[in-house]
């Protein structure tokens, strides 16, 4: 049993702004897309999953797996309107059915050729966080609409559909009820990503057959979010950064208990990452003036990035009491069955 290279970081925002350098709108250094992804392989994650909220992320997602193809293959993303870009599948009151038709047509041809680059649906589903985005009825109508497009367009698959990857946030049990109004595919999978919620909601969902719960350090950020990742199963675990977002904090709960895991692996945990220097906003330029993007050694302040999705992994392993390999394997064969349009 080996865990090298088995890392997937199956919640990744490469399309964020903050790859292309620029920093609350101001840009302080070039794209670096290509020393991230060279990061992250140098650190055993092998494969990752880049999340849409829009028909524009799935684009800019589907560029970037062109782009830089050379150097990752194991590389695909999500599909779907996130809650919080509802809004702008609205004509008015009314859905509109122009862009509908449009990411129809996208899911449509996605699937008929079995693109190895399409392995979610999603993101999308409900966040009652959010409601300054978008009012809960509108969010409603738009996840609604995405999965009735999606029941029909897979019901009768002659493969498994590609999974969920859905968005739940202060919503209780709507989503879930929500999900019920529609026929899928037998074999049809559900990961409810970055759980935050409560473990009485997290056991309920876990009792339903095929769904997945994926942690990020936002999951971890209160006790009972530890309290959540202890109590589930190896089984319907699922791991991500959300990078460049979810970065841990020295206040969290986790970061303690992480420290601790460390000090107790260091010696089969060498990741490269740990020497990386993280540069101030200051020294920024200077870095990529003297370095220009071939020099791997550096992280930029609060930016989260992939090569440190080991942390909370090591942080799994710490909290359900067992080896860091067995947590990678495990989870390596949950996203080999479940994300499997590779
Ligand atoms: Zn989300």
């Amino acid at each position: 049993m080996t865990f090298k290279n088995k890392l997937m970081d199956i919640g990744l925002n490469l399309i964020d702004k903050q790859f292309q350098g620029i920093y609350h709108g101001k840009k302080i250094h070039p794209c670096d897309i290509k020393t991230v992804i060279n990061k992250m392989l140098e650190n055993d994650v092998s494969r990752c999953m880049l999340t849409s909220s829009s028909i524009q992320d799935y684009h800019d997602n589907a560029k970037i797996c062109q782009d830089y193809k050379e150097i990752i293959s194991n590389i695909g993303y999500t599909v779907g309107i996130h809650p919080c870009s509802s809004a702008e599948m609205m004509d008015g009151n009314d859905l509109d059915m122009g862009k509908f038709n449009n990411l129809e047509n996208i899911w449509k041809d996605l699937l008929k050729t079995k693109n190895p680059y399409f392995l979610a649906f999603g993101e999308f589903g409900l966040d009652y966080d959010r409601l300054e985005y978008a009012p809960k009825a509108t969010q409603k109508r738009v996840f609604e609409k995405q999965l009735e497009i999606i029941s029909k367009l897979t019901v009768n698959l002659d493969y498994q559909p590609p999974v969920f990857f859905l968005h739940m946030r202060s919503c209780d049990d709507d989503l879930l009820t929500t999900l019920d109004n529609y026929n899928f595919h037998d074999d049809q999978k559900f990961i409810i990503h970055s759980y935050t919620d409560s473990l009485k909601l997290m056991e309920k969902i876990l009792s339903r057959k095929n769904f997945f719960i994926s942690f990020n350090n936002c999951s971890l950020r209160t006790e009972e979010g530890l309290q959540n990742l202890k109590a589930c199963p190896l089984d319907k675990l699922f791991l991500e950064t959300d990078a460049p977002w979810c970065g841990i904090r020295k206040t969290h709960p986790s970061y303690p208990l992480l420290i601790e895991a460390l000090e107790e692996t260091k010696a089969t945990l060498s990741y490269k990452q740990l020497e990386y220097t993280v540069l101030k906003k200051k020294k920024i330029p200077l870095w990529f003036e003297e370095n220009g993007l071939d020099k791997l050694e550096y992280l930029i302040g609060d930016r989260h990035e992939p090569c440190e999705l080991w942390k909370i992994y090591l942080l799994a392993s710490k909290l359900k009491n067992c080896t860091y390999e067995e947590i990678v394997v495990r989870v390596w064969d949950n996203c080999e069955s479940v994300i499997t349009h590779m």
